[in-house]
């Protein structure tokens, strides 16, 4: 962290912190559109991340502040359960207010938030501020809640509080997260396995495309909804729940009932992504990075082609890293249409890379793209 917060945190609120957090991010490495057809996904937590200061007052209220955000706020413990607007505090009101519902005790109390996550790229700086919040309190309330249990709070603050239709994996990962450790990840079952990801030589490149994901929602449901249409007709011949329960063999063998081709397309995304998820967890597990960085291109490609997700940004990104000698993998991550890329770079190469990338996009795309260079990180810790 480039700042000190314990320092802000004395200027803003004119006395000490008594406590402060880290709350990483999170990227999925491989296995997306796939989470809601019942396959793998694969993220892990980022060293980009979420800190926050707290300290305790007597007066029952509970302030927020951001250093990312110019409006705080100042709310009454009786009024927890109004939403502000748009508000940013909301994400940690909802928490308190879950909390609060749950029957604990929590009385008033001073934050400090600030976060290296790009906010709203999909990295998903809502469930780092949401886990960060739940932590902090679970730790200094001594509240009981194991990580799971903050996992599904920070949920329903995003679902019912935030009211954003979202799946579990981005606050799973941010509290699952453990260094240089993938989570193999069955979100409905929440099923999951750690697997070993040794970088080695590489780092973790995150290039953010800068475009607004304004069409991902629309996207998204269109999507469900395609494999939705996949699943019925698959029922007509053989009994599944859903799509992930094919590998590719098997879909091989009926995939004739999918009558549309663009349906057919989405159907084989998702069995030959979810295999790819299998292949990566196997490629990691026999340290063979080269592997699992073809597997990243092969992921993007199918992403772009066949489930039609990804978009001219996105792709000049990955197009870029494929000529560029010292990048073994790359795909974007997230639902699409913008958001952000991940790719595999050789350690010393950073500044080149970033360089030449964004002469690239420049070029391409018309504006600049946010490159930042990540490890695998932990999950929640008190500094
Ligand atoms: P993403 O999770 O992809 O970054 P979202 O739109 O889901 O994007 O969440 C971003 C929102 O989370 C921000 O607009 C803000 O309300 C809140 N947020 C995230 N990080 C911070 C922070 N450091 N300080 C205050 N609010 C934050
Ligand atoms: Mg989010």
């Amino acid at each position: 962290m480039n700042i000190n917060l314990e320092e802000k945190f004395a200027e803003q609120y004119d006395k000490k912190a008594h406590a402060i957090y880290f709350t990483p991010g999170r990227v999925n490495l491989i296995g997306e559109h796939i989470d809601y057809n019942g396959g793998l996904v694969m993220p892990c937590a980022i060293t980009l991340g979420t800190w926050l200061a707290i300290a305790p007052n007597q007066d029952h209220k509970f302030r927020f502040k951001s250093l990312n955000f110019e409006n705080e706020s100042i709310v009454e413990s009786n009024v927890l359960n109004e939403k502000d607007g748009n508000h940013w505090a909301n994400y940690p009101v909802g928490v308190i207010n879950e909390m609060i519902k749950d029957g604990k005790e929590i009385t008033g109390l001073d934050f400090l938030f600030y976060g290296n996550i790009p906010i709203g790229s999909g990295l998903s700086s809502s469930a780092s501020i949401e886990i960060a919040t739940a932590y902090a309190l679970n730790t200094h309330f001594n509240l009981g809640y194991d990580k799971l249990e903050l996992v599904k709070i920070a949920k329903r603050v995003e679902n019912d509080f935030i009211g954003l239709n979202s799946g579990i994996m981005d606050q799973f990962a941010v509290a699952f997260g453990e260094k240089n450790k993938a989570i193999v990840l069955d979100c409905e079952t929440l099923k999951y396995k750690m697997v070993d990801v040794e970088l080695g030589k590489y780092v973790l490149a995150i290039i953010n495309t800068n475009k607004p994901r304004e069409l991902a929602d629309s996207k998204y449901n269109e999507r469900v909804a395609e494999c939705q249409t996949a699943l019925k007709q698959l029922n007509e011949e053989i009994t599944l729940h859903y799509l992930c329960e094919l590998n590719a063999e098997k879909f091989a063998l009926h995939s004739h009932v999918i009558t549309d081709e663009v349906i057919l397309n989405r159907a084989t995304h998702v069995v030959k992504e979810n295999d790819r998820v299998h292949l990566a967890a196997k490629a990691l597990n026999g340290g063979n990075l080269e592997e699992f960085g073809r597997l990243m291109y092969a992921s993007h490609e199918s992403l772009r082609n066949l489930y039609e997700v990804s978009g001219k940004e996105l792709d000049a990104v990955v197009d870029f890293c494929k000529d560029y000698e010292h990048v073994i993998g790359a795909r974007m991550t997230g639902a699409g249409f913008g958001g952000c890329a991940i790719a595999l770079l050789e350690k010393g190469f950073e500044e080149d890379f970033a360089k030449h990338l964004t002469d690239y996009y420049v070029a391409k795309i018309g504006y600049p793209a946010a490159i930042y260079i990540s490890e695998i990180g932990g999950g929640p810790t008190s500094l």
